[in-house]
C-alpha cells in the first residue's frame, strides 16, 4: 500500500492523469471513500491522462455507468445506490470489467465480490477542506511496478 497527500482538487487529478497515461486495457479501479472525498475528482483527472475530454466526467450515481472515449475506453462506474452483485449483474456492466477499456468504480465496497480479484484498491480521506489522503493498493499479479513508480508521485 502506498499513500498520496493532495492539497487541492488539480493535484488530485494530477495524481489520476498520470496513472492514467500509463493505463493499460483490462485495467480495474475500485474507488472508496465518503462522499466529497474525491472519488469523482480523481477519475477526472485519470480520463485526461488517456485524452479524454474532463469536462464529460461526471457522477454516474443515477446511471451507473458513464462510457469516455480516449486512448482507451474508460468505462466509469458508481455503485453507490447497489447493494448486491446480482444487482450490478442485473445492469449488464459486467462486460466492461476487464476488457478492452479501464473501468473505474466508485463505491465498490458496496458489492462484495463482484470486481475481479486483480485490480487496483484506491481508499480516499477527507482531512481537511482541502487535503485528501489517498492509499493506493493492488490485489493479485501485475501492479508491482505501478506501484513501486507511483509511491513517488504524491
Ligand atoms: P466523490 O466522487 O468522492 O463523492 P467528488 O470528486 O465528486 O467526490 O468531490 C470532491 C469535492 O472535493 C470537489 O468539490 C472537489 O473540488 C473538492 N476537493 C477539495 N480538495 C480536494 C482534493 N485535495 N482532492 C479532491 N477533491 C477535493
Ligand atoms: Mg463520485
Amino acid at each position: 500500500m502506498i499513500e498520496w497527500k493532495t492539497a487541492s482538487a488539480e493535484e488530485t487529478m494530477a495524481l489520476g492523469e498520470r496513472l492514467g497515461k500509463l493505463a493499460q486495457a483490462g485495467w480495474v479501479i475500485g474507488l472508496s471513500g465518503d462522499l466529497g472525498a474525491g472519488k469523482t475528482t480523481f477519475v477526472k483527472g485519470f480520463a485526461r491522462g488517456l485524452g479524454c475530454d474532463p469536462a464529460g466526467v461526471t457522477s454516474p450515481t443515477f446511471t451507473f455507468l458513464h462510457v469516455y472515449r480516449g486512448r482507451i475506453p474508460v468505462y466509469h462506474v458508481d455503485l453507490y445506490r447497489l447493494e448486491t452483485a446480482r444487482q450490478a449483474s442485473d445492469l449488464g456492466i459486467d462486460e466492461y470489467l476487464g476488457g478492452d477499456g479501464v473501468a473505474l468504480v466508485e463505491w465498490f465496497e458496496n458489492v462484495p465480490g463482484w470486481l475481479p480479484q486483480t485490480r487496483l484498491e484506491l481508499f480516499l480521506e477527507v482531512t481537511g477542506e482541502d487535503t485528501r489522503k489517498i492509499r493506493v493498493g493492488a490485489k493479485g499479479e501485475g501492479f508491482g511496478k505501478i506501484l513501486e513508480e507511483a509511491a513517488s508521485w504524491g
